[in-house]
């Protein structure tokens, strides 16, 4: 009478699921207004409960398919059924009696939203073609643009193309001004020679005039780059080429052949004084002191001059003899010119021939050592030797070092050279060794090409432990300029070398680049003044003030001293008095052969002795 009551019936079953507990919980609940309206809320759809006992016209309300489905319906369990008008979708769930029957039914609908989706899908699909449309057209218009200014450029290229075709001569002649031009100084160079001296040499032929080419190299520039610097160097080239071209006259044409050589030429020059004069008045114009990094540096050239005809009648012959002419200046010392000789053509096949003597000899007893005695300038006593390289040839004789060491130097021979060398005097230690002589330290010259190669103090080493002869006997002298070509490889090496116990001599010190505060930097033990500057020493006031300098720094620096080329007793005294340590020269001996040595070595260990025994009584009087 309440109207329609829903109920469930749930048996109770254990919860370790072992079987029925034989109870069932019972629920039942009316199904009203205020329930309907509650599963709208829920659902959010239009629910509606229609009851069928009550209402029998409910067949006339419903949709038809709904009433094809209710006579069919077996009413059993929430059923689902579906009916669809245009716009909308129905549902329907029928609710049964205990006994099957159907008592009411749920209804609802839903407004059927495919045309929506479809008009939404429909207008964004749309869109993103507008969009798409809109991106290309975007991209179309940019390449357009692009092109229309690519053609533009191209159209100005063309024009500067059409510009430059008609602008060819002139550009031309731009080109060879600088094909033929050196750019750092902007002197002609060595391109422009070899194109214009044929044809300056055709035209002075034809007007019987001659023609003097100087061919002028800097002395040891490469010093200057290494101690400065190549912005420096460049300076200096700069300074040197523009002093050139105020030392010569108008019809005179200075060039820039190469790094740190020039070539003068001067045409209808007349006779060979002045010739000498403008060759002088060129190398005197180089000397003036340039300021480099706020020092003053002179810088000495060399020249060699070969004069048209006489010397050659081609550009080619002309260069090669001012070449050879350079050559022999720099073998007259440097800071010096040198005309060209016929018989100079001799001495550059003699060294040739000199170099294969060489390379025949180096592995023979003409190549033997002579010892000089360096000596204690307090004491006058053996310090130690100077091994010097000799060569007696079976038919030229004895060639002097300075003639075979340049050229050993040159052709790579002096690496093969002086391991003989250093093999020969670490032998000559081991029979005084034997001998049961006292020792002195034999120093070796080492050319800066030794370094190149790695093994020297490997081959040093070898050489003292097959001799068993302790490296600390023996030195090596490196010339002062060896050290600015290639420091640090050199440091490594002279390291390693000093590692086992040999000092390192600076040779020839002070002829080189002096830039003396390097010397702190380089791990050497003493220093050996050049002989030039010993020459002088009592007569050259700058001489002196170079060589009390030397000694001073020296001593700061914490260096032995070795003056060079004493011939004097006045020179031995003034160094001695100056502080200078040791000495070397044709005053106390010349180089000598190794049996006379044996006699000097003899000497030290009987005034050793002596030294010995007078202290020995010294100490027995202090002490009685
Ligand atoms: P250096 O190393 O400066 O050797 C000293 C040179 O001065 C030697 O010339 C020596 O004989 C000479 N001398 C010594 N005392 C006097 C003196 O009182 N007055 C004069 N006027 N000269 C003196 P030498 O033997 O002709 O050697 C010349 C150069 O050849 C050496 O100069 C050295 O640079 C090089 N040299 C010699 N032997 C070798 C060697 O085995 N290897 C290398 N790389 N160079 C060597
Ligand atoms: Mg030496
Ligand atoms: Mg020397």
């Amino acid at each position: 009478a309440d109207g329609l009551l829903a109920f469930s019936a749930v048996e109770i079953r254990r919860s370790d699921k072992s079987g029925a507990t034989g109870a069932v919980m019972f629920f039942a609940r009316f199904l009203r207004a205020d329930e309907i309206e509650r599963v709208r809320q829920t659902s959010r759809l239009p629910a509606n409960l229609t009851v069928i006992a009550e209402r029998p016209a409910a067949q006339a309300t419903g949709p038809r398919n709904l009433q094809s489905w209710l006579s069919g319906s077996t009413g059993e369990g929430p059923l689902d059924a579906a009916a669809s008008g245009p716009d909308s979708v129905m549902g329907y769930a029928l609710v049964s009696d205990v006994g099957g029957r159907p008592l009411a039914y749920f209804t609802t609908e839903h407004e059927r939203d495919v045309g929506q989706l479809g008009r939404r899908t429909t207008w964004g699909l749309m869109g993103t073609l507008a969009a798409l449309m809109i991106a290309s057209a975007c991209a179309l218009l940019a390449m357009m643009l692009r092109l229309r200014r690519s053609w533009a450029e191209h159209a100005a290229l063309q024009s500067e193309h059409r510009h430059v075709l008609s602008d060819l001569d002139q550009n031309q002649n731009r080109l060879a001004h600088l094909i033929e031009h050196d750019e750092l100084t902007e002197l002609p160079n060595r391109r422009y020679l070899d194109a214009r001296l044929p044809q300056l040499l055709s035209r002075l032929q034809a007007q019987r005039q001659s023609l003097a080419l100087l061919h002028i190299d800097i002395d040891n520039f490469k010093n200057v780059n290494d101690a400065s610097g190549h912005g420096q160097g460049d300076a200096v080239l700069k300074i040197i080429a523009r002093r050139l071209c105020t030392a010569t006259s108008a019809q005179d044409v200075v060039l820039r052949i190469s790094g740190d050589e020039f070539v003068v030429i001067a045409p209808d020059i007349e006779g060979a004084t002045a010739t000498r004069k403008l060759a002088d008045r060129l190398l005197t114009a180089i000397r003036g002191p340039v300021s480099l990094g706020g020092l003053p540096l002179a810088l000495p050239a060399s020249m060699g001059i070969a004069v048209y005809p006489q010397d050659g009648s081609d550009g080619e012959t002309l260069l090669k003899h001012a070449d050879i002419a350079l050559h022999e200046a720099k073998q007259r010392g440097r800071d010096c010119f040198a005309v060209f000789a016929s018989d100079m053509n001799v001495q550059v096949n003699e060294h040739l021939a000199l170099e294969q003597a060489l390379r025949r000899a180096i592995d023979s007893d003409q190549i033997y050592v002579e010892y000089q005695p360096v000596v204690d300038l307090q004491t006058g006593l053996l310090a130690s030797f100077e091994a010097l390289a000799r060569w007696r040839h079976p038919e030229l004789g004895m060639v002097s070092p300075g003639r075979f060491i340049p050229v050993a130097e040159k052709s790579g021979l002096i690496v093969a050279m002086t391991e003989r060398v250093v093999r020969q005097v670490i032998a000559q230690l081991s029979e005084w060794q034997r001998a049961g002589l006292l020792l002195a330290p034999v120093a070796v010259n080492v050319a800066p090409i030794q370094f190149e190669r790695t093994e020297f103090p490997n081959f040093v080493h070898a050489a003292a432990l097959e001799y068993d002869i302790d490296p600390r006997w023996i030195s090596f002298e490196v010339t002062e300029s060896a050290w600015m070509q290639n420091s640090s490889k050199h440091v490594v090496m002279i390291d390693t070398l000093r590692h086992e116990g040999s000092r390192i001599y600076i040779d020839d010190f002070g002829t080189g680049f002096s830039n003396l505060s390097y010397l702190k930097t380089l791990p050497v033990d003493a220093v050996k003044i050049d002989q030039s500057f010993i020459r002088g020493i009592e007569t050259d006031a700058s001489d002196e003030a170079i060589v009390s300098g030397i000694i001073a720094m020296s001593r700061q620096l914490n260096l032995l001293t070795v003056a060079e080329g004493i011939e004097t007793a006045g020179q031995a005294q003034l160094l001695r008095r100056m502080g200078c340590r040791y000495g070397q020269g044709y005053h106390f001996a010349k180089p000598m052969a190794a049996e006379k040595c044996q006699a000097l070595l003899e000497q030290l260990a009987a005034v050793q002795r002596v030294t010995e025994t007078m202290t020995m009584r010294a100490f027995k009087k202090v002490a009685t």
